[in-house]
């Protein structure tokens, strides 16, 4: 036997064998579905235009004696249940709104990380299928989701701005529905490249479908189904985090012309799939958020500078997008901590453990707490980011536009209360550690 070829499977033998012995009608063909084409009870508020079933996307695999299996819903799992109520609560609130879009890069690395688990155990599901000797006969997903697309998504923080801009008692069924056909893209969705990803590691193909939600809408000039279609992951993965685009826009019409301005974030954009193919695998999902910001930064600083504008000027603007990125996510973690504990030391120590429960973690990360007197110290002595910039010989600009974050928080968050940052040193800037020290400013610097 050459070693190609796969070990014998006496269980898998006798159970192909059983099925033989025992046959009976089942088809041997099964497809997998969206969750809402066999329950639009999942559907975001307004969007579900058939009261259960997707009739024209069932009935044609029930005449073919196609068993249905339901994926489970994405966004159901991640976005706060079937009322996606994550998301559902900036709508109607055009305050919320822009701490909505800030939030956004945070929320979407958390979703990919559950939709990677669930699409895990859908691919785990199709192998099981082949395994036993049946035919998956396709996936079907759903078009301008931002999650089921397949050939077809939806830019989700182009879909927030007028539903959360719309004053609440404006709101309707049609604002909804526009907002999400304005914001249909070419792409898949990002559960539809976790599924293909999690196939991929297991070395499946599946046929792939596609019934484009707008559709269903009433007067639609789409016609309803599952029509075969391709996955268009190149095409996502070249756009970067929509929020980290959007506050990287509003920067640069700051300083550009708004052709410049596009021409700007388009040659960022484009620089994006290369970078990305350099950063390390096997990061938890905050690290690779940390990650995803870094490659923006760096692409970003690429076309500023082939643009012309200085290196003082690019690295400022940057660090200025960086903290727009990561304002809410500071001011929310600042307001969870104040009601957590009076005390400005106490909400320092719970705020940096947590930071690094969640993004801060082996293996990209290496850290522990010292003790420093009166205050609180930190050492890192391996970080994931630094060591992507270093490794592109970036360091520089990563301590100009990333670690220089660490300072301005703590000017915001730290010295109203009397609480004074000083660091020596960074790994990006070629020290063996960055030694974060937290001292009362009445005590005035001291050696860490
Ligand atoms: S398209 Fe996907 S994520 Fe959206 S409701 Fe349907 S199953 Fe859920």
């Amino acid at each position: 036997m050459s070693a190609a070829e796969p070990k014998p499977d006496p269980e898998m033998d006798r159970s192909m064998a059983l099925g033989s012995a025992l046959a009976d009608e089942r088809s041997g063909r099964v497809v997998f579905l969206s969750h809402c084409l066999l329950n639009e009870n999942t559907r975001y508020p307004g969007g579900a235009f058939r009261s259960g079933a997707v009739t024209e996307v069932v009935e044609p695999f029930l005449r073919d004696g196609v068993g249905l299996c339901q994926m489970p819903c994405p966004e159901e799992i991640a976005w706060g249940g079937v009322g996606k109520r994550h998301l559902v609560r900036f709508w109607g609130r055009p305050r919320a709104a822009r701490l909505a879009r800030f939030g956004l890069p945070t929320f979407l690395a958390y979703t990919r990380w559950r939709y990677r688990l669930a699409a895990r155990r859908v691919a785990g599901s199709i192998a099981d299928y082949h395994a036993n000797g049946m035919q998956v006969v396709g996936v079907v997903g759903v078009g301008a989701s931002p999650s089921c697309g397949v050939a077809t998504t939806m830019d989700v923080a182009a879909a927030l701005d007028p539903v959360a801009g719309c004053p609440f008692d404006r709101l309707d069924r049609r604002i909804v529905n526009d907002a999400i056909t304005a914001a249909a893209r070419p792409g898949s969705g990002l559960f539809m490249q976790q599924l293909d990803r999690a196939l991929a590691r297991r070395a499946l193909s599946v046929p792939l479908f596609e019934h484009d939600l707008r559709s269903e809408w009433p007067g639609a000039n789409l016609s309803p189904g599952a029509h075969p279609a391709t996955l268009d992951v190149g095409r996502v993965d070249a756009r970067p985090a929509d929020a980290m685009v959007a506050v990287a826009r509003q920067a640069l019409r700051g300083r550009f012309d708004p052709a410049q301005t596009e021409a700007l974030i388009d040659a960022t954009t484009r620089a994006i799939p290369s970078l990305e193919s350099r950063v390390p695998s096997g990061l938890n999902w905050g690290g690779r958020h940390l990650l995803e910001q870094g490659v923006f930064v760096i692409a970003l600083h690429q076309a500023l500078r082939a643009h012309g504008l200085p290196e003082h000027d690019a690295t400022a603007l940057i660090s200025d997008v960086v903290f727009d990125a990561n304002r809410s996510a500071h001011a929310w973690l600042h307001r969870i901590a104040v009601v957590r504990s009076r005390n400005p030391w106490s909400r320092l120590r719970w705020q940096s453990r947590l930071l690094c429960r969640l993004y801060y973690r082996s293996p990209g990360w290496e850290l522990h707490e010292v003790a420093v007197p009166a205050g609180f110290g930190l050492d890192v002595t391996r970080c994931a980011v630094a060591d992507y910039f270093r490794t592109l010989g970036l360091g520089t600009l990563c301590e100009q536009t990333i670690c220089a974050q660490d300072e301005r928080v703590a000017q915001i968050y730290g010295e109203p209360v009397g609480i004074r940052f000083a660091r020596k040193g960074t790994i990006a800037g070629g020290a063996d550690r960055c030694d974060f020290r937290y001292r009362p400013a009445t005590i005035g610097p001291m050696e860490g």
